[in-house]
């Protein structure tokens, strides 16, 4: 395997390009396959906003200089690191200005297939080129694993739709529209949906919808910081707990792991939407959606209400903001050869502590590890853990040494 690379990296959104800055400096000889910020630009709506404050939405760079707060200031953004939410397109910018900046070469080009070859891995990236690879990262994200719960499967796509499929919710004026969910997805597409002039209801499952509460001051008295400190993942101990600590979190039982990676943290709306929700539109808490079909061109839902009684509600489109879930037979690239290899926990890869998988010099970074390294890894602060380990794993095995750091366009 002469031409043979250190790592091939599957996946340039924040995990990938965060780990693409840490081999870089560290020397490791990598390519990098994916296309940038593609599911922050695909499959979220305009008009959105980040959940994470910003000093919890920065990508991993070695030196930490490259931060969300550096780009502001250099594109003359606002920012504030609490307080402030961040706009999609501010961070979109921001993705593509982290990898501009720190010269990190990205191959826009999708894998499509996976083979084992002489200890190492041969990488198909469609009919263009073959890549041998000694290890691969795959940092793939959410995108493949977008979740519609049954009795909403079953409707055809005109009908209803993963809340990942629009970008432009004003295609929705004038329609009446059910979003489903609780969660900051459901809750901020209702309110786009709103203010972009469609009839909107939300139907919720959970018996009230949960707000995260305004962020708390800095120079709170230390006993304050100290019962509800601040940290990447919101206000107190749970949070600062999984931000942290996920060496600590890949200790606990899997049972725990499993379903705190799950149920922490959500679902819930950010404290900034909260007025842009309540009051504003009928939010139907308690609710269960039990049948829908299709009726002249239209959706009929059957649902049962808090107090058991069932109802019939209507309208031109369902949109499921209904989350994600791995699920790893849906990566088209992974072949059943290896699949079938990987230890597996609740359709996630389970992953070492230097996220290898049971396929030796297979690992995983992302939403797809929250099981093993907790809920952190479902966010962009979870790069601050998973980049830095792996490039030192995989630098410590390939014997580099690191480049001078890259200064920033600045
Ligand atoms: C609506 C919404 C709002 C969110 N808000 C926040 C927030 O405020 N704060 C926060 O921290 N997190 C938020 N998240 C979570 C967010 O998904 C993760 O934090 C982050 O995107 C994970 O980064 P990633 O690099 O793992 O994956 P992604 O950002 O999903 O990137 C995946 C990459 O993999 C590539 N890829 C996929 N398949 C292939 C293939 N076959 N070959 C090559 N490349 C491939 C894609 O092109 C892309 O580059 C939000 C998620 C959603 C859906």
């Amino acid at each position: 395997m002469s031409d043979t690379v250190d790592v091939a990296v599957v996946g340039a959104g924040p995990y990938g390009l965060s780990l693409a800055a840490h081999l870089r400096a560290a020397g490791v000889d990598y390519r990098h396959f994916g296309m940038p910020m593609r599911l922050w630009q695909a499959a979220m709506p305009q008009g959105m906003f980040l959940k994470s404050e910003g000093f919890a939405s920065n990508l991993s760079d070695p030196e930490g200089t490259h931060t969300l707060e550096a780009f502001c200031k250099e594109t003359s953004r606002p920012y504030a690191s609490n307080g402030l939410p961040v706009s999609l397109d501010t961070f979109v910018s921001y993705g593509q200005w982290f990898q501009s900046a720190l010269g990190l070469a990205v191959e826009e080009a999708l894998a499509t297939g996976l083979t084992e070859r002489d200890g190492g891995f041969e990488l198909n990236l469609g009919d263009v080129e073959r890549v041998l690879a000694r290890k691969v990262v795959v940092a793939i994200g959410v995108e493949h694993f977008a979740y519609v719960p049954e009795p909403l499967s079953e409707l055809p796509r005109e009908l209803c739709t993963h809340s990942s499929a629009h970008t432009d919710l004003a295609a929705f004026r004038g329609q009446e529209v059910i979003v489903v969910g609780a969660g900051q997805s459901a809750l901020e597409s209702a309110a786009l949906l709103h203010e972009n002039g469609a009839a909107v209801q939300v139907l919720a499952r959970e018996e009230k919808v949960v707000w995260g509460g305004e962020p708390l001051p800095l120079d709170r008295p230390l006993l304050q910081r100290l019962r509800e400190p601040i940290s990447g993942l919101g206000t107190g101990l749970g949070g600062w707990f999984y931000s942290n600590h996920p060496d600590l979190f890949r200790q606990l039982p899997q049972r725990t792991r499993v379903y705190r990676a799950r149920t922490a943290l959500g679902p819930a709306g950010a404290w900034w939407l909260r007025g842009r929700v309540e009051g504003q539109f009928p939010v139907m808490v308690g609710h269960a959606v039990t049948w829908a079909k299709p009726q002249d061109g239209r959706v009929r839902l059957g649902v049962t209400a808090p107090d058991g009684a069932s109802r019939e509600l209507e309208a031109d489109h369902v949109i499921a903001g209904t989350g994600y879930r791995t699920d790893l037979t849906r990566l088209a690239f992974l072949p059943e050869a290896i699949r079938s290899r990987l230890r597996t926990v609740a359709g996630s890869p389970v992953v070492g502590r230097d996220y290898q998988s049971s396929a030796a010099g297979l690992y995983f970074i992302g939403p797809a590890v929250a099981p093993t390294f907790g809920p952190v890894m479902r966010f962009v602060f979870g790069t601050w853990h998973a980049a830095p380990v792996v490039a030192r794993q995989v630098a410590a095995v390939s014997g580099r040494r690191p480049r001078p750091a890259v200064a920033a366009s600045r």
